[in-house]
C-alpha cells in the first residue's frame, strides 16, 4: 500500500518508465543513483545499462522487496535517505541521479543536486509538472524564480515530456513532467557561489520589488546602489545578468 507521508506513487506505465531511463545519456559516467526506486519500475531498466546502481530509499517495505525481486540488488546497494547524501562515498567518481521522484521534497532534491554539482554530470527525473516547468522557465515569466536561476546556472535544461495522472497508482493530483539536466556550469560562477546563491534568493523572496529593496537585507556595497539593476525586479535579471553582477558585487565588497 502507498504510502502519502512518502509521497509514493507508483508509475504503472512500462514504457514511460523505459523512456525515462532512456533520458539519460550514459555518457562520461559509470555510477548512477535513482532516488525513491519504490518497487522498482525504473530500476529494472537501470540495471540492465553497463552503470554501477545505487539506490536511495527510506521505505523499508520497498528496500525489502527491491532485495527479494531483483538479485543484482543487495543491501549495499543502498544509500539510505537523498537529502542526507553527501556523496562521500563516490569519491572522486561522477554520478547521474534518475528518479520519479517523491514530490514532496522535489526542490530539496534539486538544492541538493546543485550543492553537489561538481560530482553529478546529469540528472534525469520526474516531477510535479509546474516544478518540472519551474527548472526550464526563461525570465520575466511567473515560473522564472529561485529554482530557475539556481539550476540553470549550473546546468543546461530540457523539459522531456508530460505524463498524465491515470498512470500512477495512487494517481497524483497533478499532470507530472519529466525534465533532463546536463551540468555546464556558466562562466563567472567559480568562487562565488555562496553571495550568488544569497543574492537569488533575496531577490526573489520579495519579487515585487525592485532590487534596490529587496536587497537591501544583504549590505549592498557603494558602488552598486547606482547601479542599472537595481531599478529592475529579480524576474528581469537573465540567469547572465545575476552571474555577472554577483561579482561586481564581490569585487566591490573587497
Ligand atoms: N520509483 C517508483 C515508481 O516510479 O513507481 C516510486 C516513486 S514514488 C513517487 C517516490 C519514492 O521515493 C517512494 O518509493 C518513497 O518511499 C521514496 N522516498 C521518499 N522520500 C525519500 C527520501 N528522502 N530519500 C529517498 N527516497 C525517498
Amino acid at each position: 500500500k502507498a504510502k502519502k507521508h512518502l509521497g509514493q506513487h507508483f508509475l504503472t506505465d512500462e514504457n514511460i518508465a523505459k523512456k525515462i531511463v532512456e533520458g539519460l545519456s550514459f555518457d562520461g559516467y559509470s555510477n548512477v543513483m535513482e532516488v525513491g526506486p519504490g518497487m522498482g519500475v525504473l530500476t529494472k531498466y537501470l540495471l540492465e545499462k553497463d552503470q554501477q546502481v545505487y539506490l536511495a530509499e527510506i521505505d523499508k517495505e520497498s528496500i525489502e522487496y527491491l532485495k527479494d525481486h531483483y538479485p543484482k540488488i543487495t543491501e549495499e546497494t543502498f544509500v539510505g535517505d537523498f537529502l542526507k547524501q553527501d556523496f562521500q562515498f563516490m569519491q572522486d567518481r561522477q554520478i547521474a541521479i534518475i528518479g520519479n521522484f517523491p514530490y514532496n521534497i522535489s526542490s530539496q532534491i534539486l538544492f541538493k543536486i546543485i550543492d553537489h554539482y561538481e560530482r553529478v554530470p546529469e540528472m534525469v527525473g520526474m516531477f510535479q509538472k509546474e516544478v518540472a516547468e519551474r527548472t526550464a522557465a526563461v525570465p520575466r515569466t511567473k515560473d522564472y524564480g529561485i529554482l530557475s536561476v539556481l539550476i540553470q546556472a549550473y546546468y543546461d535544461t530540457a523539459y522531456l515530456f508530460t505524463v498524465h495522472e491515470n498512470v500512477f497508482n495512487p494517481p497524483p493530483k497533478v499532470k507530472s513532467g519529466v525534465i533532463r539536466i546536463t551540468r555546464n556550469p556558466k562562466e563567472g560562477l567559480a568562487g562565488n557561489e555562496i553571495l550568488f546563491k544569497q543574492i537569488v534568493k533575496a531577490g526573489f523572496n520579495q519579487r515585487r520589488k525592485k532590487l534596490s529593496n529587496a536587497l537591501k537585507i544583504l549590505d549592498i556595497p557603494e558602488a552598486l546602489k547606482i547601479h542599472e539593476f537595481m531599478d529592475k525586479r529579480a524576474e528581469e535579471l537573465s540567469v547572465a545578468d545575476f552571474i555577472s553582477f554577483t561579482r561586481l558585487w564581490k569585487e566591490n565588497r573587497l
